[in-house]
């Protein structure tokens, strides 16, 4: 041991702290109690020792003056950042008096519960929510439940399990175990993977696998570092995703390119589908997306012939109201090329041991909430009753129906908000503005995190200060392998999200107090398929990959076959008919169209022409910043020195036409509002498109109201709608699709910008 440090601790990053969706192996250096040095854990076979630059820089996270390390109550109005310190014991006794106040006069349903994204929060959240007795666990502000969440619903729907690419993730020896092959072919879809950190996967995986002679095929309206190194690149127009994959499934079947013995044996509805995908050909298509006909025809030819090859997809898929028909027809790309569970193609994604990190099925939640649990939530959880197919997904109530439930009451009143690591002045909410009435319109709004940011500042009655990752226990079980994550240090009187809404949990449902004295009791009972304790993976190293004799079902490939996905143990798939569905009985069932189809954005130059004259650029926002997370971050000095301003990118011609200058701060507009923006000029992004990336405050302005560390004036969300969501209750509005017009400013406007603390104007 170096005697620079007491201790190294060796645990799982998993937000917050670098923010992430977690997995990395990470080395804690630790001396006097504080977090010195952090490092990749070069043992780890998810990431080998790499380290992103906001779990390097996490040292200044968790020792940042400005972090909360106490519980706070306001003491003055909404909006003036009067807080004072309370007690743990005393910031609980407030909450459990008003919910119990609420649950008497209003009914539990009067409590909404709100997540951000990122983070191990789904279980600490949906454990307090329905142990307080309310059906409404929502990601309030993502718009149609835009993150993933309809990707996921549509694997499960067509093909019974999700899927993702296969960079050897799923073995310890990954690369070098014999059972692996290299995709022929990547196709990044709607991502750079090398800025994000998207859910389970990273992008230095895809790079591993080109140095090892994979090449890629690139969708995206931004040129990126990976469309660089494109062997096939397609500028496509935001929003319309749908109708290439249908184009791309047209020409597989006409051209004779699938899977035949795949097609034959394993699926379901090809004829119909072959029948509807007729209509998107080569020629409607490439007007429909820009994309020159050669080059979809050539890309399309390169992923269908060259077996194996992966897709793998990011955010914008999910963030247009028929995000289920775009992830649905992409679906099916990999299920008709043969791809499917195939060594190098589109793997099966099982949990370690089938672990979930908290209760998903039917038996598991009524286990741990009661039998009349699936009766309570589905009777009064928003938008269950208008969208068949939501109320059958994820549990989470309606976002876009919930906001304005909050502001008219109808049909029944929510009272107050539980916003945990949530900013959403900040971070997801659309239509800004509406969020800011409807959680002001709250009798009672507690906020849960790190550092003070728009919404607390706004509208938190009660703050509780959340511990980083490197504070907390916690465990992982997002695909593989199964993780602990371990605490090195305490800072303050922060405590851990599970920590945090155990105890209160507790207060409103006193049976868990036996049935889980600590949190351990808690995580050895989830883990126990793995037939190991807290105790005995910590003394493993703190992670371990299931095996094949013991749980073939989370071990790949061509699980299918042999019958381990069906739960009454036949080959196939887990979907109704056993095959993949071609032709979604599920969908028939739930009131949606059983087949994939393309709609157009709702906001575009062919959908709504008078507007588009008015504003002739399409906004595309939800860039990634290699050092930021969302809205997180803007306050690390060494991050935001890589990335100080909030930014447009656009194209010199756009440039040119407005006669603006890099560097120079501009107006975005729209009918919804202005914010301004620092032009950067980028010659990859296409000439009718601009870039914003969202998640912009500034913490080290005036954090009162109405400033509110100026997220109106700089947050891009302001400018995009809500309430589009499809017939699935899904659907991402117009995240990627806003239209807007860029404005120079005149001589002299005031317009605030950042001044001295990273950098100069
Ligand atoms: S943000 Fe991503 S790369 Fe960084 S520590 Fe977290 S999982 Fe790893």
């Amino acid at each position: 041991m170096n005697t620079q440090y007491d201790r190294v601790v060796t645990t799982t990053a998993w937000s917050p702290g670098p923010g992430c969706h977690g997995g990395c192996g990470v080395k804690l250096y630790v001396k006097d109690d504080k977090i010195v040095r952090v490092e990749g854990d070069y043992g780890h076979p998810w990431n080998h020792g790499r380290a992103c630059p906001r779990l390097l820089a996490c040292t200044q996270y968790i020792n940042h003056p400005d972090r909360i390390l106490y519980p706070l109550k306001r003491v003055g109005e909404r909006g003036e950042g009067k807080f004072e310190r309370i007690s743990w014991d005393e910031a609980f006794d407030i909450i459990e008096k008003k919910w119990t106040q609420l649950k008497r006069d209003y009914g539990p349903e009067s409590v909404i519960f709100i997540q951000g994204t990122g983070r191990d929060i789904g279980g600490p959240i949906s454990f307090l929510c329905y142990s307080y007795g309310s059906p409404n666990w929502t990601q309030l502000g993502l718009a149609g439940q835009s993150c993933y969440t309809p990707r996921l619903c549509t694997m499960v729907c067509v093909q019974g399990d999700f899927a993702v690419a296969d960079c050897s993730q799923f073995f310890e020896k990954r690369f070098d175990d014999p059972r692996y092959e290299l995709p022929k072919y990547i196709v990044i879809w709607a991502q750079n993977p090398a800025s994000g950190c998207p859910d389970a996967f990273q992008g230095h995986w895809i790079v591993d696998c080109m140095k090892r002679g994979t090449k890629l095929i690139v969708i995206d309206p931004r040129w990126t570092w990976f469309a660089s190194r494109a062997e096939h690149y397609l500028q496509i127009r935001p929003g319309t995703d749908g109708a290439l994959a249908l184009c791309m499934l047209n020409l597989i079947i006409e051209n004779e390119w699938y899977d035949k013995e795949f097609v034959e044996k394993w699926t379901y509805g090809f004829d119909k589908l072959k029948e509807e995908v007729k209509q998107y050909t080569l020629e409607r298509v490439s007007k429909i997306t820009w994309i020159p006909e050669e080059v979809i025809y050539e890309a399309t030819k390169a992923y269908a012939t060259n077996r194996p090859s992966a897709i793998h997809w990011g955010l914008p898929i999910d963030q247009v109201p028929e995000a289920t028909s775009v992830s649905q027809a992409i679906n099916y790309l990999w299920c008709i090329t043969g791809n499917l569970d195939v060594p190098g193609g589109n793997v099966i994604a099982r949990n370690a041991w089938d672990i979930t990190q908290y209760p998903y099925s039917t038996q598991q939640l009524k286990d741990v909430y009661g039998e009349d649990i699936l009766d309570r939530i589905n009777e009064k959880r928003i938008g269950a009753k208008r969208y068949k197919y939501l109320a059958n997904m994820r549990s989470w109530g309606q976002p876009d129906m919930a906001v304005q439930q909050m502001i008219d009451g109808d049909p029944y009143p929510i009272k107050s908000a539980w916003i945990q690591t949530s900013n959403l002045f900040g971070g997801q909410a659309a239509d800004m503005r509406k969020h800011y009435k409807a959680l002001m319109n709250m009798e009672f709004n507690v906020v849960v995190d790190l550092f003070h940011n728009p919404t607390t500042m706004a509208c938190a009655d009660i703050v509780l200060p959340a511990a980083t990752f490197m504070e907390k226990e916690s465990f992982r079980s997002w695909y593989q392998p199964l993780q602990l994550i371990q605490p090195a240090v305490t800072v303050g009187e922060c405590r851990s999200d599970w920590e945090i809404n155990f105890e209160l949990a507790k207060r409103f449902n006193p049976p868990l107090r036996e049935k889980y004295p600590t949190f351990k009791d808690f995580v050895n009972e989830r883990i126990k398929n793995s037939g190991m304790t807290w105790d005995d993976l910590a003394a493993k190293g703190g992670w371990e990959y299931p095996t094949e004799d013991k749980w073939p079902a989370s071990v790949p490939y061509r699980r299918y076959e042999k019958g381990y996905l069906r739960p009454d143990g036949k080959p196939g798939f887990r979907t109704p008919t056993g095959k993949i569905e071609f032709y979604s009985t599920l969908h028939e069932e739930y009131e949606i169209h059983p087949l994939p189809f393309y709609v157009e954005p709702p906001e575009s130059e062919v959908r709504t022409p008078e507007l588009f004259e008015k504003y002739p650029l399409v906004m595309v926002s939800g860039r990634r910043s290699p050092v930021f997370f969302h809205s997180e971050h803007r306050n690390i000095p060494w991050l935001r020195e890589c990335d100080p301003y909030p930014d447009v990118e656009i194209h010199p011609t756009v440039a040119r036409d407005l006669k603006v200058e890099n560097g120079e701060w501009v107006w975005i507009e729209n009918e919804r509002g202005r914010i301004r923006r620092k032009v950067k000029i980028n010659a990859g992004i296409h000439p009718k498109t601009i870039s914003c990336m969202h998640g912009w405050w500034l913490p080290e302005t005036d954090g009162r109201s109405p400033n509110l560390f100026s997220t109106w004036e700089v947050g891009c969300n302001v400018l995009i709608p809500t309430g589009m969501q499809a017939r699935t209750g899904y659907g991402g509005n117009a995240y990627k699709t806003t239209l807007v017009r860029i404005v120079k400013m005149s001589e002299g406007t005031p317009c605030n910008p950042p001044v001295g603390v990273w950098g100069k104007r």
